[in-house]
């Protein structure tokens, strides 16, 4: 049990043997010669970015996956040491701070690679970056049409090095959508050869080609390139994340959301509970106050709704999710009492409630579940 003597007992459990499990079968399915960039975005969606990317590195990860720079600056901060890729680019302002970080950005925008070059050039260094190429996402990336063009423009910039091309797919988790994901790698493939074949004059080659996350990477193996960028899978967050024809290889959750009971009250029937009165007990029932509320990521959808296993058995949440605390109804709980712990996610005794199911509880995706847990709570590394 963590010592949270002094605090309030509401926490994320961050089970890092079990992150590293999933990082090891994610690797011997994707097989020998691909390289894995975990992604740890989002500090790592909410599982903590540092201690993620510390065990992921001692367990062989060899790159990282970011959004902002400044995740990579607190990662190197913290003495990670694999190169970090920067997959939503860099703002104005960041190019020397990148540098200084050793992180490699994608880029995407001639002005982006106009600015990093002036800041390479007066740093006295070359920098590589990895080229975005948007093949049906629409988010990011050089568009098809406009590779050609863009490339000849890139020319100029000498201190620059361009030494990987990526793009990133819609639907890979869609098998519906096979066709359309077949036909963003073609144009990837082509991408790639044409950024090969106009840079070579240079006398280089970009080093890492790469489209895949989680749900490419396991179904589509032409996708994989020499590196994948998985993230849910890791996280064993994948029952919304691979496609539903794709063989799960028995990922293990990292993430448990634990609480404590606050109060138990046996209440009258006709009892209104919680703002609004919305849940209005239909017998006596015995009603229990748990000290985790919306602010710490117990999304409020799940009012009169969601479900909590206390002493190994299933508890109703009764009434609407306040800010700080919540009711469950524990009438069938025969033992429950003050003190005892409650799972919001995760395992107890024999049962399980996973960030998945709460997310389609709740009408979202696992990642915005776990991504969800609030600073507030603290994450406890097992
Ligand atoms: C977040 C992200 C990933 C990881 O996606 P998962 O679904 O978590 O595997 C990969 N590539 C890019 C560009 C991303 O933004």
């Amino acid at each position: 049990m963590p010592d949270l003597a002094a605090q309030r007992p509401t926490w994320a459990e961050i089970n890092l043997d079990n992150l590293i499990h999933n990082f090891r079968v994610t690797r011997a399915a994707v097989g020998g010669g691909v390289a894995i960039m975990p992604a740890v975005k989002a500090d790592a969606y909410g599982h903590g970015a540092v201690e993620c990317a510390r065990a992921l590195e001692s367990a062989g990860a060899d790159w990282f996956g970011v959004a902002l720079p400044e995740e990579g600056f607190t990662l190197r901060q913290a003495g990670i040491t694999r190169p970090i890729l920067c997959l939503a680019g860099f703002w104005e302002g960041q190019e020397e701070s990148i540098i200084a970080h050793r992180l490699t950005p994608v880029v995407f925008r001639l002005d982006g690679l106009d600015r990093l070059n002036q800041a390479a050039r007066n740093a006295g260094c070359n920098v590589d970056y990895h080229l975005k190429i948007d093949t049906g996402m629409g988010r990011l990336g050089v568009q098809c049409s406009e590779l050609e063009t863009f490339l000849d423009d890139t020319v100029r910039f000498e201190s620059l090095r361009l030494d990987g091309v990526m793009t990133h797919l819609a639907s890979a988790d869609n098998s519906d959508q096979s066709l359309f994901t077949e036909q963003q790698i073609n144009l990837f493939e082509s991408a790639v050869e044409a950024v090969q074949s106009k840079i070579q004059s240079k006398g280089h080659r970009p080093r890492w080609i790469h489209s895949a996350s989680s749900a490419g990477a396991l179904a589509y193996p032409r996708a994989r390139g020499n590196l994948v960028r998985p993230g849910g899978v890791l996280y064993g967050l994948w029952r919304d994340v691979i496609s539903p024809s794709t063989e799960p290889l028995g990922w293990r959750p990292v993430m448990s959301l634990r609480t404590r009971i606050v109060l138990v009250k046996t209440v009258q029937a006709g009892t209104p509970l919680g703002y609004g009165g919305t849940f209005v007990t239909a017998h006596e029932s015995r009603i229990a106050t748990i000290a985790i509320g919306y602010e710490d990521g117990l999304r409020r959808e799940l009012s009169n709704r969601g479900q909590v296993i206390v002493r190994g058995l299933p508890a109703p949440i009764v009434g609407r999710v306040s800010m700080d605390l919540t009711l469950i109804d524990v009438s069938d709980v025969v033992a429950a009492s003050v003190n005892d712990e409650v799972v919001i996610i995760g395992s107890q005794g024999e049962r399980q409630i996973t960030a998945e199911e709460v997310a389609a509880q709740i009408g979202t995706i696992s990642y915005e579940v776990t991504c969800g847990i609030s600073d507030r709570v603290p994450r406890v590394y097992l």
